[in-house]
């Protein structure tokens, strides 16, 4: 993984200001990681690609996190700090040869799957309904389920391609569920909220891509009106101002408003 420069980064910030987030997590692991194949991001499980974003977050903007929520029982507004190591899941994300298909067995069932990846949140993006986006997910990593069909005394396996989790007994739907989420612990960020005012507690899902993106894009407004200062005031070129360390336009921009 590698440092992008600022002017890097704006092209970045461009590339996905028209993308789904799916895909700006992508663009962003792109510019960060040649040393990955477009091919191999689009593989990468959820939770390995959160984990490389969360590296280059930290790489970028530091490891500490500021987020802000509302209390879902009186409404109080509460300001998160948090770091990257405590949401940080140590994942082996070397090669994405290590994702083995999994595999479950229950009753007379035993299915094999794999994480869904980015290839997957591609081909559920048009579809507005979670409850199916859910289900298609889930459909598409599906590998085989062996089951008996005729006499369970003989216990004659068919192995078969599912399109349909609905034929699925909803208890080993359950465990399938459960086994993705022991796999890839890092797709599934869950922050423990209490609220100083009136105590509640509850569980915040924390998404590590729409939380960078937005950084990115705050960031990217605020280097751009400082170009415009710089660049109305001395004439000077987009690229020089961008090619300066941010100390040293902070300080030209002191002098202009003195
Ligand atoms: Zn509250």
């Amino acid at each position: 993984m590698r440092s992008l420069s600022a002017s890097e980064w704006l092209k970045v910030w461009e590339q996905g200001l028209d993308q789904p987030l799916w895909q700006r997590s992508l663009t962003l692991l792109a510019a960060a990681c040649p040393e990955w194949s477009s091919e191999q991001l689009m593989n990468l499980s959820i939770g390995q690609r959160d984990g490389l974003l969360l590296k280059l977050r930290e790489q970028t903007f530091g490891s500490q996190l500021t987020s802000v929520t509302v209390c879902p029982q009186c409404g109080d507004r509460l300001e998160l700090t948090f770091t990257v190591s405590d949401i940080r899941v140590n994942l082996a994300i070397e090669s994405v040869d290590a994702l083995e298909p999994l595999s479950v067995q229950f009753a007379d069932y035993e299915v094999r799957f794999r994480l869904p990846n980015s290839l997957d949140l591609a081909a559920v993006a048009r579809e507005q309904d979670p409850v199916k986006v859910r289900s298609e997910l889930f459909d598409r990593c599906l590998i085989a389920v062996s089951y008996p069909v005729s006499d369970r005394a003989v216990s004659h396996q068919r192995e078969t391609q599912f399109s349909q989790s609905s034929v699925l007994p909803e208890s080993l739907v359950k465990a399938i569920l459960e086994s993705m989420a022991l796999a890839d612990p890092q797709a599934d960020v869950q922050l423990a909220l209490k609220c100083p005012a009136c105590a509640h507690h509850w569980q915040a899902t924390f998404d590590i891509v729409s939380f960078f993106w937005s950084e990115i894009h705050g960031w990217a407004g605020r280097v751009l009106r400082e170009v415009h200062t710089l660049a109305s005031a001395y004439g000077w070129r987009e690229a020089d101002i961008l090619a300066m360390s941010s100390q040293r336009r902070r300080l030209y921009l002191e002098m202009i408003a003195e």
